[in-house]
């Protein structure tokens, strides 16, 4: 690729055009890097842009998903020597057939690229990030109460049965904070989200504790998975500014919703 390719890949505000993004997101695929043949203007800014990485990196996580686009990005590639992307060889010229194959191509990557940023997939958010909380109840207690006994269940990520104890936790004892958030973990993990919410809510009326950031971060993802994006946004921000561990994983998201 010669740098004189760069107005087709980069646009006038110094961002990755759509067809750069594509590119690139193609480089991942064949060559499993977004560099190598890319030239040193779309490299740079693929490495100085986050904005520009998370949209070839989605894209990337689409097309790889579909096996008809990627078969198709392979045949290009194989066909072409490993090295000539698919819209240089639609210039080169060599017959309607390929010209038409690259333009489907291009269509299909277009229409993801659209799809992508404008849909934001919020079931696609949740399974990516949803992962129940880790049990540090047991490891922490030899006590055999009916919580102790619940997260053993929670352990073999039976959640149904765990969730029947905790229940039953607080039916003893209204205000177990830890007893509330593995459950809400249970409900979140058997997608009865409705459920989940009720009690994280509970748990942040409360404030003051150490499961006050986990119980914001699943509260959010509850939200996702309710595809309630506007009131996941302001728990996210409020995340994607606190210290804790899911700062990073907050910005993230937020940057895949409009
Ligand atoms: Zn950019």
């Amino acid at each position: 690729m010669s740098e004189g390719d760069n107005a087709y890949y980069i646009d006038e505000s110094g961002h990755l055009t759509g067809d750069g993004v594509s590119q690139c997101a193609e480089f991942m695929l064949v060559k499993n890097t977004p560099n190598g043949e890319l030239t040193s203007a779309v490299n740079d800014h693929i490495e100085n842009c986050e904005l520009c990485r998370n949209r070839v990196i989605e894209l990337y996580e689409i097309i790889r998903d579909e096996p008809a686009v990627l078969n198709r990005i392979k045949e290009n590639y194989q066909q072409k020597g490993n090295d000539t992307p698919s819209h240089r060889r639609l210039r080169s010229g060599k017959g309607w057939i390929n010209l038409t194959a690259a333009a489907i191509f291009l269509a299909i990557i277009i229409i993801a690229a659209y799809y992508i940023f404008t849909n934001p997939n919020p079931q696609k958010i949740f399974s990516e990030h949803f992962n129940p909380y880790p049990n540090i109840i047991t490891t922490k207690s030899d006590q055999h109460d009916e919580l102790t006994q619940a997260m053993l269940y929670y352990d073999v990520h039976d959640y149904d049965s765990a969730a029947v104890m905790l229940e039953e936790v607080l039916v003893d004892d209204r205000t177990n904070v830890k007893a509330m958030f593995y459950l809400g973990n249970c409900y979140l993990a058997m997608s009865q989200s409705q459920k989940a919410l009720h009690w994280f809510k509970t748990i942040l009326e409360s404030e003051s504790t150490e499961l006050f950031l986990p119980s914001k971060w699943y509260l959010a993802l509850a939200y996702i998975k309710q595809d309630k994006i506007d009131k996941a946004k302001p728990l996210l921000k409020d995340l994607g500014e606190s210290k804790g561990s899911y700062r990073e994983k907050a910005k993230r998201i937020l940057e895949r919703i409009p």
